[in-house]
C-alpha cells in the first residue's frame, strides 16, 4: 500500500532494479506477496504497487479468475516460496466483465472467460448503482473465496495465519488501489 501510495503521488522509487540486486536474485526469490491481476495492458503489478524485482509473485489472467492452472500457480507461491498474501486484484472498466454483462454470443475459446465471471454478474444484477462497477467488485471477492476454498494448501495456510486471501479494486483514473475486504489486522500500512 505504500507503494501504491508513491505510484498514486507520483513520486515512485522503482526499487529492487539494480544490477546489483538482479545479482542477488539469481540463486533465490522470496516475494512479499502475490498478486491475481488482470491481462489488462493498463494494470502493471509491479507498476502499480512501485515494487521491483523478486518482490511479486503475478499470476496475470483476463477478469482475474481462477482455473486449475491458476491456482497451482498461487499453490506454488505459497507452498515454495513461503508468500504470505494473496491479492486479487480487480479493476474499473475491466473488459472482461464487460463483456459477460452484455452477454453476446463469443468466439472459440472466450466463452470460457464469461462462464467463470458469470456468477459475479448474477449477484450484484438486482444491486443498485453500476452494474459493470459492482460485478467487478464482486467478481474479485468470490475469486479470492473460491481460493480459499477450492485449494487445500491456501485453505490451510490461511487457517494456520500463515497466509492472508484479499480481494481489491484498481480504479485506472487515480491509479488508487482500495482493498475490499481487508481483514482488522491488516488495516495499517505495516
Ligand atoms: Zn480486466
Amino acid at each position: 500500500m505504500a507503494g501504491n501510495a508513491r505510484f498514486v503521488e507520483m513520486h515512485p522509487s522503482h526499487p529492487h532494479q539494480d544490477p546489483a540486486y538482479l545479482r542477488s536474485l539469481v540463486q533465490r526469490q522470496k516475494p512479499i506477496a502475490a498478486i491475481l491481476g488482470c491481462a489488462d495492458s493498463r494494470v502493471p503489478a509491479e507498476l502499480v504497487f512501485d515494487q521491483g524485482f523478486g518482490d511479486l509473485f503475478v499470476v496475470r489472467v483476463a477478469g482475474n479468475v481462477m482455473d486449475e492452472v491458476v491456482l497451482a500457480s498461487l499453490e506454488f507461491a505459497v507452498g515454495s516460496l513461503g508468500v504470505g498474501l494473496i491479492v486479487v486484484l480487480g479493476h474499473s472498466r475491466c473488459g472482461a466483465v464487460g463483456a459477460t454483462i452484455k452477454a453476446e454470443a463469443l468466439p472459440s475459446h472466450l466463452p470460457e472467460l464469461s462462464r467463470r465471471i458469470q456468477p459475479a454478474v448474477d449477484r450484484v444484477r438486482d444491486e443498485p448503482g453500476d452494474l459493470l462497477e459492482n460485478a467487478i467488485r464482486m467478481n474479485a471477492k468470490m475469486v479470492a473465496e473460491q481460493l480459499r476454498e477450492q485449494s487445500e494448501i491456501l485453505r490451510e495456510a490461511v487457517e494456520v495465519r500463515a497466509l492472508k486471501i484479499v480481494s481489491a479494486y484498481y480504479d485506472l483514473q487515480s491509479g488508487e488501489v482500495k482493498f475490499l475486504d481487508l481483514p482488522a489486522d491488516l488495516t495499517s500500512n505495516e
